[in-house]
């Protein structure tokens, strides 16, 4: 008999785990987009993680993967034919799968805490919803350039449902203008350029997409206090 029934959980969650995107070695992946320069180099030249998942994040994961899959069935029931589900794409040493795609959008899920879904879908207290994060706008848009789509849905989930908000999803739709091609097409430079600078053998610097140079990785917060790769970035410095 196993002796934790959180052990237990651990190790059938970690056997069931998807590879996450892609199969491509030394591809940047679209769910990189926006993040650190630096974790998505560690990522493609293929780095040990040292600061590895821990139960409640892969608890976390797996809900958000199952409402995924909610949402995808009730989308496949409603549309038919007229959605696919799961579509794998590439550009040049970047790749990604969107959620769903119809004949002219890309559809990008996300699932969120009760507090990022309010803060996200509802004004309040004289501040605007602050709808999706741009990070998955961006995701939606690198998938839509890829595969020639005119728009991007961004659809929240919210893990924890609030009585007294009676929805559970949020969905906003965005179109090309050109300042958005102007910073697809810059996000796509530097998703490449990173790639390229960790086949040349090389690591870029902990910076972030727009620039900003991350001084202390031993953070708690935001993207640090979340990476997979934080002790071998400490010890490596900011060069
Ligand atoms: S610890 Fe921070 S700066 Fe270092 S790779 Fe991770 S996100 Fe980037």
């Amino acid at each position: 008999m196993v002796e934790s029934l959180d052990e237990m959980l651990e190790d059938y969650l970690i056997g069931i785990e998807k590879p996450f995107e892609s199969t491509h070695p030394g591809y940047s992946w679209a769910s990189e987009a926006e993040k650190c320069s630096r974790s998505v180099g560690y990522r493609i030249a293929g780095e040990p993680v040292t600061n590895k998942l821990r139960l409640y994040s892969r608890w976390n994961f797996m809900q958000g993967n199952h409402l995924h899959e909610v949402i995808q069935k009730a989308a496949a029931k409603r549309y038919g034919r007229d959605i696919e589900f799961e579509v794998g794409w590439e550009m040049e040493n970047i790749s990604g799968r969107a959620d769903a795609v119809t004949a002219s959008s890309v559809w990008e899920i996300k699932t969120i805490n009760v507090f990022g879904f309010k803060r996200a879908a509802y004004p309040a207290r004289g501040r605007p919803a602050s709808g999706p994060e741009s990070s998955a706008i961006m995701q939606g848009f690198l998938a839509a350039s890829a595969l020639g789509k005119q728009t991007v849905k961004i659809i929240l989930a919210t893990k924890e449902p609030s009585k007294a908000k009676e929805t559970v999803t949020a969905a906003w739709d965005f179109e090309w203008t050109d300042a958005r091609r102007r910073e697809v097409d810059a996000e796509v430079k530097r998703l490449q350029s990173i790639a390229n600078l960790v086949r040349a053998g090389d690591l870029p610097k902990p910076v972030l997409h727009d620039g900003r140079l991350i001084t202390d990785p031993a953070s708690v917060n935001f993207p640090c206090g979340y990476c997979a790769y934080k002790e071998a970035c400490i010890s490596r410095g900011a060069s």
